[in-house]
């Protein structure tokens, strides 16, 4: 770290000074021919690239993941295969309504996305602190995520926007209820749970496919903000989260989490009471348990936060032999759109960056691209078949199939069962809430709805409180009679 190095300019010659122009006499002209000068200049004008449209605030850390149970009666894959096992991981954490520089203590859902750099591959697990989400078909997340941002004419934040979304969108209540609940401002990044959330699969070595649920449980305690400190905090420290993970880390205090899997067979998924791959359900930990897997410790934050951070990349669709996806409808949108993201902010070969790259080699006929710095395949060719390499596929690693007996059809008109938008949440606050719980819960909700505005205001305050009562009378009348509204179910 201390030892000198020489100023050299990107091409690697050394260079004589770093502050003054070359000019025609001592006081300017400047002249064209001071490369060095324009060199800087021209990089510093490039320092930005797209923030991403969702989750722009994150922080991350380096860490590992050691298996501490044996799973695999479910998977194959070779990170589970031996108790012990151990894995080097990268963690991003995010808000994800705001921009880059907005504050942490924001209610919103958290990020809590972790790439697992294994010998198969990496395998990313992109998920938030909530074990639902508010959509569950793609086709809706522009929408959605406009009414998060701000208001194409006063280029502000709009709880007009937000509550008219929610209320036209019933499926939207039970990530609704987690966000006014005082999960949806938690106390930093560590004391939060993570969840893979979607529906996934694990299939065995033989070649069997269950249908899986990921939860990483915070080992330091669930701790949370109310909604008075998280807004005080907003002001006087913006960067919370990202302050208490460094500070942690750097005390060698590291933030660990275990991580479990609710498993459910085929035959159940076809009984289940709701349809198991809807996101905007949870599986009930009583009819499916949490198996334990392994502990995830967070150790190392990256030397730098542009290169390892802000170029890191997940994708859903990275899963490696032994996992599998599901026909959950978000996570399908999810695989399109996420490396299509990143293309676009990173670049076709955003792959090929350090914190990207998997473990062990890239082999096959993809070429060429702005920043293609992994060699290109070298000399080998670059199409298939042909006589040449040595690349072979491996008939293993193939899936088993997944069974469908469906029409191909827009299920606009969706059946009675999949619309059951109500029971959970209100499991959620009658069954697992406290008094304490409930009371912030519902001041949350309205202080937020309190911000609607405009021609439409009834309606959507109707709307949305009808949802509400839908879940839970007593939570209904209390919102209704904190915003003085006269509300007749
Ligand atoms: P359980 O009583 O077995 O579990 C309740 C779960 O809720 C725990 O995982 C707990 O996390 C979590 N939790 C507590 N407070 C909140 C909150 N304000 N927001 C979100 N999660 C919270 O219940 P069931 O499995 O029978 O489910 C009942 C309801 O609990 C569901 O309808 C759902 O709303 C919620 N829930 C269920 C989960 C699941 O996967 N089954 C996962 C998370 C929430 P912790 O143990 O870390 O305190």
């Amino acid at each position: 770290m201390n030892k000198k190095k020489k100023l050299t300019t990107a091409s690697g010659r050394p260079y004589f000074e770093n502050e003054d122009s070359m000019t025609a006499g001592p006081r300017g002209p400047i002249l064209l021919q001071d490369y060095y000068l324009h060199e800087k200049l021209a990089h510093f004008n490039r320092e930005r690239i797209p923030e991403r449209v969702v989750h722009a605030k994150g922080t991350g850390a380096f860490g590992t993941f050691k298996v501490t149970h044996d799973i695999t009666q479910y998977t194959k894959a070779k990170l589970f295969s031996k108790v012990g096992n151990t894995c080097r991981v990268f963690v991003r954490f995010s808000t994800v309504g705001g921009e880059k520089g907005s504050a942490d203590t924001e209610r919103d859902p958290r990020g809590f996305a972790v790439k697992f750099y294994t010998e198969d591959g990496n395998w990313d697990l992109v998920g938030n602190n909530t074990p639902v989400f508010f959509i569950k078909d793609p086709k809706k997340f522009p929408d959605f995520i406009h009414t998060q941002k701000r208001d194409p004419k006063t280029n502000l934040k709009s709880p007009t926007m937000m509550w008219d979304f929610w209320s036209l969108n019933p499926e939207s209540l039970h990530q609704v209820m987690i966000l006014f609940s005082d999960r949806g401002t938690p106390d930093g990044y560590r004391f939060m749970n993570g969840y893979g959330s979607h529906t996934f699969s694990m299939i065995n070595g033989k070649n069997e496919r269950v249908w899986v649920k990921f939860h990483f449980k915070t080992l330091q305690g669930n701790k949370t903000f109310n909604n008075a400190e998280a807004e005080l905090l907003k002001g006087k420290d913006p960067d919370y989260a990202q302050r208490d993970l460094v500070q942690a880390i750097e005390a060698k205090d590291f933030p660990k989490w275990a991580l479990k899997i609710q498993v459910m067979t085929d035959e159940q998924a076809k009984k289940f009471r709701w349809n198991p791959f809807d996101i905007t359900k949870v599986w009930p930990h009583g009819d499916y348990p949490l198996i334990e897997v392994g502990i995830m410790e967070l150790n190392e934050i990256p030397l730098n936060y542009y290169a390892d951070v802000e170029q890191s990349a997940f994708a859903p669709a990275h899963v490696v032999d032994g996992l599998g996806l599901s026909p959950d409808k978000l996570l399908q949108g999810r695989i399109l759109a996420y490396p299509d993201a990143h293309r676009y902010r990173l670049g076709a070969n955003y792959e090929q960056i350090p914190v990207n790259r998997p473990v062990h080699p890239v082999s096959n006929y993809q070429r060429d691209g702005f920043m293609n710095v992994e060699g290109n395949g070298a000399d080998n060719p670059n199409y298939f078949p042909n006589s040449f390499d040595n690349i072979v596929t491996d008939k293993n690693y193939k899936e088993p199939s997944m069974k469908l007996d469906s029409d191909i059809a827009d299920y606009y008109d969706r059946n009675e069962k999949d619309d059951d938008h109500f029971t959970q949440p209100g499991d959620l606050f009658r069954k697992v809430m406290n008094e304490k719980e409930k009371a912030n819960t519902i001041s949350n909700i309205i202080g937020a709805m309190s911000g609607i505005t405009g021609p439409e205001k009834d309606n959507i305050i109707h709307r949305q409180l009808s949802h509400f009562y839908k879940a839970d009378k007593e939570l209904a009348m209390n919102i209704a009679k904190g915003l003085k509204f006269n509300f007749k179910p």
